[in-house]
């Protein structure tokens, strides 16, 4: 556990020096150009870490984190990310992912919570009405809430499938897949919901 944020800097300067032990060159040419092949569009959860969970080092991992790894249709922040790496890093896949255990989909199973989170997890909530039936069987809580953290990723596909953005670059041909995975925390493990979408309408 980290106690003081000087143990921050300290761990900093260790990171950045055994990089450059491993690589002398390493942030210089980080520094020259930006190319990931990959958007990463994940829940801020502290113990889904992007990069490390699918072993890629700075320089190709484009990221964007909120809670619940939710896709607005009005949000400038996602919106703007997700411009910026297909216009202009011409990224080749955007992977949308989701955790089981994730607070926020929970949060969206049970009653209102204060603003401005409430008007964050309205997505959510209309994902659970949606799939009220299948989830009104849904044995437990626990399976519920993993159900939903998977209804959310396949939602979120579509969201991002259906910006302005990625429609654009699919109507020119530019090679665009979206991904939907969910990642599990008791195993560190990835899987692939099947709900991949690219320009072709291939599912
Ligand atoms: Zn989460």
């Amino acid at each position: 556990m980290v106690e003081q944020l000087s143990d921050l800097l300290a761990r900093n300067r260790r990171w950045a020096d055994a990089h450059r032990r491993a690589e002398p060159d390493f942030f210089s040419k980080l520094t020259a150009i930006q190319q990931p092949d990959y958007l990463w569009i994940g829940c801020a959860d502290s113990r889904v870490p992007a990069n490390e969970i699918v072993g890629l080092q700075p320089g190709e991992l484009f990221v964007h984190r909120n809670v619940a790894n939710i896709v607005h249709p009005y949000d400038p922040n996602c919106l703007s990310v997700i411009q910026y790496a297909v216009d202009t890093l011409k990224v080749k896949h955007i992977i949308v992912c989701g955790h089981y255990g994730c607070g926020g989909v929970l949060a969206a199973l049970g009653p209102p919570v204060e603003q401005p989170l409430e008007s964050w997890l309205a997505p959510l909530r209309v994902v659970s009405a949606t799939h009220a039936d299948e989830l009104a069987v849904t044995r437990t809580d626990d399976a519920r809430w993993r159900r939903l953290c998977e209804l959310n990723v396949k939602a979120q596909v579509a969201s991002v499938s259906a910006t302005p953005t990625v429609q654009a670059a699919w109507a020119r041909h530019q090679p665009l897949t979206i991904h939907g995975w969910i990642y599990d925390l008791h195993d560190g493990l990835l899987q692939d919901l099947g709900v991949t979408v690219d320009g072709q309408g291939r599912g």
